[in-house]
């Protein structure tokens, strides 16, 4: 029974409590008799999601974690935290030292048995992130960036596209000063005075998804191995839950992330934001590239 202590010792469902055969729910202490001759030794740790009473009649208080103490009847009560303390003074410390690691790992063993049981829920959600944030999934908007990246437009475009519009999707263009404008500040005793001003054309919006996307994919391989990775802690050994434990911890924000991306994505590719790249060009044509292409997001 003991070849694994921690998955002997631990205990986070309370049927396995009482299914143990030697457990009853409460000791009677009998008037002056003390606690501490009745009770033998802490066996165990529990930590419940519920609250359970303390199995020392005169006690009776709600605890949701605690030790499974052995009596010198050969009976097993659960003692809360407090009165295992109480009752049991330096040797608790002792023990509480030996279960140290156990209430360490307590919390990371019933966390991934929430997400374990979670578990088709959470890939339901996952899945929705990646096919319904909007019109086009996550795989369309992977493709339609590749696609604009290397084959949607020709070279000599994209290189402008690249040259003019900022990481965040601002499209700056030089224009020519009027005559006004340049004597106005010659007047103003202006050094350097340039006859070109860059003027804000344009905004496309969410165009940082295009250079951040590896991000998306780091996203969801996150995702893909996590939720294989994720089992009934009772099969996992110490260190598996451990490295599970501290995965887990980016979960919410991972899919936070990923949805953003979903979502952002979504707006990048429309006909309206994309037929902004329209004023980089001066010749007919090329505007009518941009604009079919800008109007496949239809
Ligand atoms: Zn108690």
């Amino acid at each position: 029974m003991t070849e694994n202590p921690q998955h002997f010792n631990l205990i986070t469902d309370f049927e396995e409590i009482i299914a143990r055969p030697n457990f009853i729910e409460r000791v009677v202490i009998q008037k002056g008799e003390k606690v501490e001759g009745v009770l033998r030794d802490l066996i165990g740790y529990y930590l419940f999601k519920e609250e359970v009473k303390c199995g020392i009649s005169s006690c009776g208080t709600k605890h949701q974690k605690g030790y499974i103490a052995s009596l010198n009847d050969g009976n097993e009560i659960i003692i809360g935290h407090n009165c295992g303390k109480r009752y049991f003074g330096v040797s608790f410390d002792e023990k509480t030292t030996q279960f140290e690691h156990l209430k360490n790992n307590a919390n990371q063993y019933v966390q991934i048995k929430e997400m374990f049981e979670k578990l088709p829920t959470l890939k339901e959600n996952f899945e929705r992130i990646l096919n319904n944030s909007g019109k086009m999934t996550f795989l369309q908007i992977k493709l339609a960036i590749k696609d604009f990246r290397e084959n949607a437009l020709d070279y000599w475009m994209r290189r402008k596209i690249d040259q003019d519009v900022s990481s965040s999707g601002l499209i700056y263009i030089d224009v020519f000063k009027s005559k006004e404008e340049i004597a106005a500040e010659v007047a103003m005793k202006k050094k350097n005075i340039l006859d070109t001003k860059s003027v804000l054309m344009g905004n496309v919006v969410n165009y940082d998804v295009i250079a951040n996307w590896h991000n998306a994919e780091k996203l969801k391989d996150y995702f893909d191995r996590l939720y294989r990775e994720i089992k009934n802690p009772n099969q996992l050994q110490g260190e598996a839950i451990k490295a599970l434990a501290k995965k887990l911890r980016q979960h919410d924000q991972n899919l936070r992330e990923l949805e953003e991306f979903c979502k952002n994505g979504n707006r990048l590719f429309t006909p309206e934001n994309l037929i902004q790249l329209a004023v980089l060009f001066t010749k007919p044509n090329e505007q009518k590239i941009i604009e079919k292409y800008a109007n496949k997001f239809a």
